[in-house]
């Protein structure tokens, strides 16, 4: 499966409803660092990281969730227990005192993965504004 982690590659990609390398990792038929797991999402190292701490959450059931953008009232749940995952996460890190939680949705915003996901970044001072 290829890596999907070039912007620029992944950035133009369409947001098809195909499945994406995340349901490989959710299956484990790929490795990947797992930091915090429950019934419901999954939170891994990301394998090309933007800071120290950058983990990835991702709900096991994609549902419909490609991307933020394409929520309906159906994922409030989800989309909350996702959030604070993050918080549990940042915890675990050590970055509970500075991190930052990113969610890109779309092309525009260079989403790559089409299986909505949580960064969760920090381990360094963070800058304002993103690019
Ligand atoms: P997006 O660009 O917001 O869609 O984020 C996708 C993220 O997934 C990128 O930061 C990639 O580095 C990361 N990624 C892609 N493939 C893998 C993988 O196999 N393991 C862990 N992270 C991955």
């Amino acid at each position: 499966v290829k890596n999907a982690s070039n912007k620029e590659e992944g950035g133009a990609k369409s947001a098809g409803g195909g499945p994406t390398i995340f349901d490989n990792i959710i299956a484990k038929e790929i490795p990947s660092s797992i930091v915090y797991e429950d019934d419901k999402v999954l939170a891994f190292r990301d394998i090309n990281p933007q800071a120290p701490v950058h983990v990835l959450i991702i709900p096991k059931q994609r549902d419909g969730l490609t991307e933020l953008g394409k929520a309906e009232q159906r994922h409030e749940d989800i989309l909350g227990h996702l959030l604070y995952a993050s918080k549990l996460v940042a915890e675990k890190e050590g970055i509970a005192d500075g991190f930052r939680v990113v969610i890109n949705s779309g092309p525009t915003a260079c989403q790559s993965v089409y299986h909505l996901h949580l960064h969760v970044l920090g381990g360094r001072q963070l800058k304002w504004p993103p690019g």
